[in-house]
């Protein structure tokens, strides 16, 4: 399928591995050049190359964190102001119990996940407004649908992104701008892997078997891959999505038991 979305501009944010470097292909393979933000270099300047060589596409590296206002700024200032398409991401704060965390945990999550993604919204959404097109994706987390206990910070940061959203998305969508949210169950990254590690010493078993335990969590009894997630991501940035407001899309292999 022609997604339609060859020549337009992309941000993908911490993009260097994992399900955002899993969406950074996608669109790269529908023919969107992009700027890619992670806080290492050597994977991000590796990924960007690897990118660019594969796919025939503009691939600019920007390091920083993209947690702070000058991270922010560094991708913005790359994009010269404006994009056709955003992939919000960005690493997940840690776990913990309801007491183990002050105002300070409370406000540095919700800096990193949900005023992050509110702010490049701000800075680039206007822009499409006005071009008339526009493509959004945000990576939150299946704990949106069915919150995690040891993921406090987490569920209460994306809880207030995926309400921002809510809004905003129905508010911009007569201009051509389609927001969605996408809500990632176990998927095969780096930070599947250390889960995975931490099980296997905590129980003395090996890292497969506690991957394998956990698979069968699953009802596909398999983690999802970076290339699947990127792959929704990119129709959801294409021309076809134009019908799809607003929308909390799970790819959880069917882990959470929602019906409706
Ligand atoms: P990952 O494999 O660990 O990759 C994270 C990527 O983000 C790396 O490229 C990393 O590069 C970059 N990054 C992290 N913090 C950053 C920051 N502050 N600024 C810029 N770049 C940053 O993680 P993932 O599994 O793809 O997870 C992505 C998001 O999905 C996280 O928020 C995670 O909580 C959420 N999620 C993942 C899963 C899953 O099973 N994988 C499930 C639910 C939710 P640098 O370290 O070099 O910055």
């Amino acid at each position: 399928m022609d997604l339609g979305i060859r020549g337009k501009k992309g941000l993908v944010c911490a993009g260097s591995k994992g399900l955002g470097r899993g969406c950074a292909e996608a669109l790269a393979e529908a023919g969107v050049d992009l700027v890619i933000n992670a806080r290492g270099t050597d994977a991000l300047n590796t990924t960007a190359a690897e990118i660019a060589a594969k796919y025939g596409v503009k691939v600019t590296p920007v390091a920083g964190d993209i947690t702070t206002d000058a991270g922010r700024a560094a991708v913005l200032e790359a994009l010269d102001g404006q994009a056709d398409i955003l992939v919000n991401n960005a690493g997940g704060p840690p776990p913990g119990k309801w007491t183990d965390w002050s105002r300070e945990d409370f406000i540095k999550a919700i800096d990193a996940n949900m005023l992050t993604a509110v702010a490049l919204m701000q800075a680039l959404v206007p822009g499409m407004m006005e071009r008339g097109w526009g493509r959004v994706v945000n990576i939150t987390s299946q704990s949106v649908r069915t919150p995690i206990a040891i993921l406090g910070l987490s569920n209460t940061a994306r809880a207030g992104l995926t309400g921002f959203v809510a809004g905003m998305s129905r508010q911009v969508a007569a201009s051509g701008v389609v927001v969605n949210n996408l809500l990632p169950g176990i998927h095969a990254t780096d930070r599947a892997g250390s889960l995975d590690l931490g099980v296997s010493k905590a129980e003395g078993i090996s890292v497969e078997e506690a991957r394998h335990r956990r698979e069968q969590t699953i009802p596909t009894h398999s983690y999802g891959t970076a290339e699947d997630f990127g792959a929704t991501c990119a129709f959801l940035c294409s021309q076809h999505a134009r019908f799809i407001i607003g929308q909390n899309i799970l790819l959880d292999g069917g882990a959470s038991n929602i019906s409706i």
